[in-house]
């Protein structure tokens, strides 16, 4: 640290977002272009270089987060960038998407606001890319051995940049058009413009990875032809089976899973599409499902011009502070937190006349869907809920109804998708109690040579775990394939979170 002081002398100061009316006119992202990088390098001096870094222990990944901010500090940008990728892939990406859990342990936080960690470590990911300090790194020699890749989204990607690196010849297979997973069709580009991505798949192909996309495996590739083909398989199919509700009317048209709606938003910004068939203009939205994709429904369907916006959450409204008995500092605690698109929702009121325990940004909290009534052509036009209590039953007298011409349905994913006689039923692969793919701590499948990772494997996750569960699968795989590995190992199969 350039300043040993620097954390009495600076207060927390984040990369300013543009103003709310001007930025839901349009799909990029939410923040100043241009306004970190004149207050980031005193954003980093804030950091105490602590004797015990708990950041470290909070980030999946282990980033090296007090030696990348010393050298931010001291404007030694491109030191900061060698350290930051040595255990991060995708910096760009956890810049911009990760919910910061190194923020939460970080030591300063125990009395004062914590340092802007994932600001730093965005500045430093762009301002390495506009210095053309990310070339390729192809590996010097080849091992002869070939993986296959099944699944592009963070976890695939990773493993495959790690295993391409480490000198084996690796393909992707996609069934979608593009690859990212839901890097590309799911997060808003208002979250992360598509660029980002783009300008890592360029590196990955130049550093040898093949992409094979619109190829699903187990319809157009079989399982055993690629298993006779590569010498290893790794499943990263993400955990893209949705959770549906259950209750009166949910056959009705305008009822519509959150992620048939996101993806087509993307592909209006792609340019693939002029409009959205799925398009909330001028409709009356509710979104069921308080989580991070309720969120991303919430700005989609701003920008698409809604005519209302309400976000039904099953949980009562979290404090503003974190509960020291039950989630003690340095975990991630549940507090109640203002996403962009909640402060954009806030500021246009997009939400009805909300009743007790609402908040002003569209969400009402404590709210159970009961059933919905549908017009004479079958459509959706209304949904009826009930607040309930912490045991979720409801409470007598609170039922009431909202307009609603499109229902979201945004409710969180059970596991990998498990289509009869589709990929995972023609490997044979165990899934265990969660429905989610089986391994042992080496991240193999029941099937000898086929590895599995990311959200497939560990559940409905985040980008950070998937990137360093791409990386450490990688590592897996190269001790599977030569005996032995140089490829770093951020976690284990049985990592999670940390909790009290
Ligand atoms: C709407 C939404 C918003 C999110 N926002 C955030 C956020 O802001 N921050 C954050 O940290 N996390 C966020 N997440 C979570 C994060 O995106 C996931 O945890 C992460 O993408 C998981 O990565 P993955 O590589 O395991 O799987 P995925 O990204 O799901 O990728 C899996 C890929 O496998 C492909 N595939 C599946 N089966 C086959 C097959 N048989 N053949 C070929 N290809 C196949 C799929 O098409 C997909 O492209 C969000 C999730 C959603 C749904
Ligand atoms: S990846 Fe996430 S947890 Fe790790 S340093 Fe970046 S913002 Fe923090």
């Amino acid at each position: 640290m350039a300043d040993p002081k620097g954390f009495l002398t600076t207060a927390r100061q984040e990369w300013p977002r543009r103003p709310v009316g001007e930025r839901v006119r349009d799909w990029d992202e939410v923040y100043v272009p241009g306004a970190l990088l004149p207050i980031v390098e005193r954003q980093a001096d804030r950091c105490m270089d602590c004797g015990v870094p708990f950041c470290h222990e909070a980030c999946p990944l282990g980033n090296l987060i007090p030696d990348w901010n010393d050298l931010v500090s001291r404007a030694d940008w491109h030191a900061a960038a060698e350290r930051l990728h040595a255990t991060n892939n995708f910096p760009e990406f956890t810049g911009r998407l990760c919910p910061a859990p190194c923020e939460a342990g970080c030591v300063l936080a125990i009395n004062q606001p914590a340092v802007t960690i994932k600001n730093v470590e965005v500045a430093v990911a762009d301002r390495i890319w506009a210095d053309g300090l990310a070339p390729p790194r192809p590996p010097e020699r080849l091992s002869g051995r070939t993986v296959a890749v099944v699944g592009s989204g963070p976890a695939g990607l990773a493993a495959a940049q790690q295993l391409t690196r480490a000198g084996h010849t690796v393909a992707v297979y996609e069934r979608d058009d593009r690859p990212g997973g839901l890097l590309r069709y799911g997060i808003p580009d208002f979250k992360m413009e598509k660029a980002h991505l783009e300008r890592r798949l360029g590196q990955l192909a130049a550093e040898g990875v093949r992409f094979r996309t619109s190829t699903e495996v187990g319809r157009d590739v079989g399982a055993a032809e690629l298993r006779g083909r590569y010498d290893a398989v790794v499943l990263a199919v993400g955990a893209t089976a949705w959770r549906d509700l259950d209750v009166p009317g949910r056959e009705l048209a305008g009822i519509e899973q959150a992620m048939a709606y996101l993806p087509l938003a993307n592909r209006v910004c792609a340019g693939d599409l002029a409009a959205s068939p799925l398009s909330a203009a001028r409709k009356h939205v509710v979104i069921v499902g308080g989580g991070d994709t309720g969120a991303d429904c919430l700005g989609t369907a701003i920008r698409e011009g809604a005519a209302t916006v309400t976000q039904l959450d099953i949980y009562a409204r979290p404090d503003a502070s974190r509960d020291e008995e039950t989630e003690p500092w340095p975990t991630y605690p549940k507090v109640h937190r203002l996403s962009p698109a909640h402060e954009e929702a806030g500021q246009l009121r997009t939400a009805p006349a909300t009743g007790t325990g609402s908040d002003t940004d569209a969400r009402l909290y404590a709210a159970s869907t009961l059933r919905f009534d549908g017009d004479a052509a079958g459509h959706v036009r209304a949904l009826h809920l009930t607040e309930v209590d912490a045991a979720r039953r409801p409470l007598p007298g609170t039922e009431r109804e909202l307009p609603a011409d499109l229902v979201l349905l945004a409710l969180g994913f059970s596991g990998p998708d498990r289509t009869a006689g589709g990929l995972l039923d023609q490997l044979g692969v165990d899934l265990d109690e969660r429905g989610v793919l089986a391994r042992d701590d080496r991240f193999a499948t029941n099937v000898p040579g086929v590895f599995a990772t990311g959200d497939a494997a560990r559940g409905q996750s985040l980008v950070v775990w998937a990137i360093a569960e791409g990386r450490a699968t990688a590592a897996a795989v190269d001790r599977w394939l030569t005996g032995a590995t140089e490829l770093p190992s951020p976690i284990t199969p049985h990592d999670r979170p940390m909790t009290v």
